[in-house]
């Protein structure tokens, strides 16, 4: 099973993906996304994101090697690469997506009853925003663009297969694991 994970910027996403790949490394691996842009805090190339220029990003839509891809944040580009898929599941493990709203509905369209789509939900607006501050690594500017974001993409809540509250956190991992060990 490939599972998709959604949510609006600030969530949980990152979290509950590398609580996957903590507690099942033989199991899950993530598929490596392309971004246009520049790394934050700790990433690096290769393993969060291939962080690419806009040319290349350019490039890549040309010689058609992306799944999906949107422009997620106005001239940020991020798109997922079929590769992605190929070498993943080669090495015998279970792809696990980290997208945005639009870009998981569609490999959910994709993928069909091969993915399990999940979304990620926030326990409100303001605890949003208190933990993109709290992580520290995103611009004040972004941190609006991103909660202006949210609201929409919560509206398309009902579009996925399972929703995880993200409030407690311990509470969070449960659902998660319920939902792997019920599909997988
Ligand atoms: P996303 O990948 O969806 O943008 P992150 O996983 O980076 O979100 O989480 C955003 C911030 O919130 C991080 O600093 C993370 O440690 C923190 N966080 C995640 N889940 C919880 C939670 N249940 N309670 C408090 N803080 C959380
Ligand atoms: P961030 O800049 O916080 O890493 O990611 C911003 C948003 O882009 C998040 O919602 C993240 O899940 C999404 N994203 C990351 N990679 C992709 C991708 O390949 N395709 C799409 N559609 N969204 C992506």
């Amino acid at each position: 099973m490939i599972y998709i994970f959604c949510a609006p910027s600030g969530s949980g996403k990152s979290t509950m993906v590398k609580h996957l790949l903590t507690e099942h490394p033989d199991l899950f691996e993530l598929s490596v996304s392309c971004t246009t842009r520049p790394p934050r805090g700790q990433e690096v190339h290769g393993r969060e994101y291939y962080f690419i220029s806009v040319e290349e990003f350019r490039k890549r839509i040309e010689n058609n090697d992306f799944v999906e891809y949107q422009q997620v944040y106005e001239g940020l580009y991020y798109g997922t690469l079929k590769k992605e898929i190929d070498r993943i599941e080669a090495a015998g493990k279970q792809v696990l997506f980290d997208v945005d709203v639009k870009g998981g509905i569609n490999l959910k369209k994709i993928l069909g009853d091969k993915a399990v789509s999940v979304f990620i939900c926030p326990p409100s607006v303001d605890e949003l925003r208190k933990r993109l501050v709290g992580r520290g690594d995103t611009s004040a500017e972004m941190i609006e663009k991103r909660l202006a974001k949210a609201e929409e993409e919560l509206s398309y809540k009902p579009c996925f297969d399972r929703v995880v509250v993200n409030d407690d956190l311990r509470h969070a991992f449960e659902q998660l694991d319920a939902i792997i060990d019920e599909t997988k």
